[in-house]
């Protein structure tokens, strides 16, 4: 993990993706919630895979129409993302987490947040 290039395992094909288009995919309501907690994962983690938010600025991220998503939308979003496995089971909605196997940058600092004190 301390290596300083990308590498998902012998034989793991990757590409990059553009986080600018996932950050714009994260905030369009046409897609599934579930989907878009996994667009906003990728597109704002750091080079540690954590997605850090503020205080509701998920909910407001989710929202549409400049009204932000219910606590319980949000809140039921999120178990969904977990549940498929489109999140770690560790993220919430201060900190939106992709595993390892599944996400890795080399670029920027980590950005401390509020959920994974530990990291
Ligand atoms: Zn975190």
């Amino acid at each position: 993990m301390s290596t300083s290039s990308i590498d998902f395992g012998q034989g793991r094909t990757w590409g990059g993706v553009s986080q600018q288009e996932y950050q714009r995919m994260a905030r369009d309501p046409r897609h599934p919630l579930a989907y878009r907690i996994h667009f906003a994962a990728l597109g704002w983690a750091d080079r540690q895979g954590h997605a850090s938010f503020g205080p509701g600025k998920l909910a407001a991220l989710l929202g549409k129409e400049g009204m932000p998503l219910s606590d319980q939308s949000t809140n039921n979003a999120l178990a969904r993302a977990r549940q498929l496995a489109l999140v770690s089971p560790r993220s919430g909605a201060a900190c939106l987490l992709l595993p390892y196997h599944l996400f890795q940058k080399r670029k920027g600092a980590p950005v401390p947040c509020r959920l994974h004190l530990d990291r």
